[in-house]
């Protein structure tokens, strides 16, 4: 029998009374003055987000709670609570203070999920420090261009990440003056050229004053990828916490007593919004899992850790399919209230597999590392159309628009057209510039409009849906990659004389990086050099980053302006028509 079109919802149906009941009136009734109001401020003035996520939490009530409880791969848990947290984010800004890094400096943290690395980002905060989380499963050729981009100052990481990702470039990190490595085996780090994390912080003060900072003070840098040059570092500030709370609130339905599992890295941005900050500034208990995805791992922690609200990702969400339902039918999930994904489509059938296999529909949802926090979101009480990614919440409004030869954009008002996604500019957690490139920064906007890049519709109901990028980034397993990055580090071969980088369609993690490579006159296309260069780029990249496939072709499709054609090498790539060849070189 085909599947119904939607899910019906009723709020009578819930077991908690949602935070968003009537979506009509809670947007009419919003404005982001009033959201702020949940924000308690600092005491002296101002909007700090490691003071409103953590000390204002400490100080209150919810100082005993667990703010996080992280997973061990080896089984073991560790907890802090928020009077812990406060504490330790507290000596880790004394720690920058002694170092001379001061309001504004940026920090670069580079770790698996450890609590080192959330002490970090929460205790930067506090001493108005930048903070730029980096993927720890990139290579050293990432870390160093965007060490470098950002102009970091200093960097946390493990004793181990420095030695395979840091010291082959750390010559060419211009503005690096401290590294502060966390040990691995509980004794003092001796590196050279490093200090050690836990010496220092044993040494700092549990006292600290937060430095001044208000709203519109950055907080955190989180590096993008576009279609061309270099990566992007969406620069963000302390007044994005309002969005935190409001998301939080709105889209994910947390509850003071919720145990909340957000499974991103903090590398990218999911991770941190949602990883870090709006769990903390709603007083919840947030899992940690150290460890790398696993079926039965994450059935398991779902279940024995009581989780109540789960925001993952389709690609995990895949694999859990793959998995087979068995495996989920061996666990329980009582306590299981709430499931909501992002960051790429997310198929009708993993929407309907979430009710058989955790009986709960998975809510997708939208946004991106530009906008800071939750855009579109399908909520607890609103009916799910399985394949869209639900409704603008209260606070934003999202337009389709075409874009006009003359720079400007026009609304498209017919439901059911495609057209490019933009939002109303002016939600607190939208990005404040990408670092260094002003223009393209301002080109993402159109009159009040910003343009997302995302080709969308919306129906008549007002529910959007996906339909693909406008640009040529690709999407492997929820991570943005950008392809001008994966041929730079191809070109380095000298083998190579041009190539171009795809997003191959994969029914598991959405795309793969897939690479085609002309050669150079006096080089033969072989298995080993295919071998080699996929090993090359590995190291270099990281496996997150690298290509999975490399074809060799004998030329390249380029524009007349000499940009390769991603999109030709993708329409052929799958059989699909090339459609518009007026640009091609050498004519279509
Ligand atoms: P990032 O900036 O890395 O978070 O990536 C943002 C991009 O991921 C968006 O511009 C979309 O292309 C894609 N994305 C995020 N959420 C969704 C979703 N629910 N459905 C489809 N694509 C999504």
């Amino acid at each position: 029998m085909p599947r119904p079109t939607a899910i019906r919802k009723s709020v009578s149906d819930l077991r908690v009374p949602p935070n968003l009941d009537d979506y009509g009136s809670a947007r009419a009734g919003f404005s982001w003055a009033g959201a702020a109001q949940a924000l308690a401020g600092l005491p002296g003035g101002g909007l700090n987000i490691a003071w409103e996520a953590v000390d204002r939490h400490a100080a209150g009530p919810h100082a005993g709670r667990p703010a996080f409880r992280f997973l061990r791969a080896d089984g073991s848990e560790r907890e802090l609570a928020y009077a812990e947290l406060a504490r330790l984010t507290n000596r880790f800004c004394n720690v920058l203070r002694r170092l001379g890094v001061a309001k504004g400096d940026r920090l670069f943290v580079l770790c698996g999920r450890i609590p080192e690395l959330y002490v970090a980002v929460l205790g930067a905060l506090k001493n108005g420090t930048v903070v730029s989380p980096l993927f720890s499963a990139f290579g050293p050729e990432p870390i160093r261009t965007r060490m470098n981009l950002g102009g970091g100052k200093v960097l946390v990481t493990t004793e181990s990440l420095y030695r395979r990702k840091v010291l082959p470039v750390r010559d060419g990190m211009e503005t690096l003056e401290h590294v502060l490595l966390v040990s691995e085996d509980g004794a003092p780090t001796r590196v050279p050229g490093t200090l050690d994390l836990a010496t220092l912080l044993a040494e700092a003060s549990d006292d600290c004053e937060i430095e001044p900072t208000g709203p519109d003070d950055p907080s955190l840098l989180h590096f993008t990828s576009g279609t061309t040059g270099m990566p992007k570092g969406a620069l963000h500030v302390h007044g994005a916490a309002v969005t935190h709370y409001a998301t939080g609130l709105y889209a994910l339905d947390l509850h003071p007593d919720d145990v909340f599992w957000c499974t991103a890295d903090p590398g990218w941005v999911t991770g941190t919004s949602y990883g870090i900050v709006a769990p903390l500034l709603h007083g919840v208990t947030s899992i940690v899992d150290e460890a790398d995805f696993d079926a039965e791992r994450w059935y398991g922690i779902l279940e024995r850790q009581g989780v109540t609200v789960w925001y993952t990702a389709p690609t995990a969400i895949r694999m859990l399919m793959k998995a087979g339902a068995g495996l989920a039918r061996a666990h329980r999930f009582p306590a299981l209230r709430f499931v909501a994904s992002v960051g790429e489509p997310l198929n009708p059938e993993a929407v309907w597999w979430g009710l058989e296999a955790l009986g709960l529909p998975i809510h997708d949802n939208w946004w991106q590392t530009e906008t800071g926090g939750i855009m579109i979101a399908n909520t607890p009480s609103q009916d799910i159309k399985p394949g869209s990614m639900g409704r603008p919440l209260p606070g934003v409004d999202a337009f389709i628009v075409r874009r006009r030869e003359d720079g400007g954009v026009e609304v498209v008002d017919k439901p059911n057209v495609e057209g490019e996604l933009a939002l109303r500019a002016g939600w607190p957690s939208m990005f404040r510039g990408y670092l260094g490139q002003e223009e393209r920064y301002r080109k993402c906007f159109a009159g009040e409009l910003y343009l997302t890049g995302d080709v969308a519709r919306r129906d008549e109901d007002g529910y959007f849906w996906f339909v693909g990028r406008a640009d040529d980034v690709i999407k492997s397993a929820g991570h943005l990659i950008g392809p001008f990055e994966v041929e730079s580090a191809l070109m380095e071969n000298p083998a190579v004389a041009e190539a171009g980088v795809i997003g191959k369609p994969d029914p598991t993690v959405g795309e793969v990086v897939k690479a085609f490579v002309s050669l150079r006159q006096g080089y033969q296309p072989s298995d080993a050099l295919r071998t080699e260069l996929l090993a090359h780029a590995r190291k270099t990249l990281g496996a997150a980053v690298a290509p999975k496939e490399i074809d060799f072709v004998a030329t390249l499709p380029r524009t007349r302006s000499g940009k390769i054609m991603r999109r030709l090498l993708k329409a052929r790539e799958l059989g699909l028509p090339e459609g518009d060849l007026s640009t091609l070189e050498g004519g279509a």
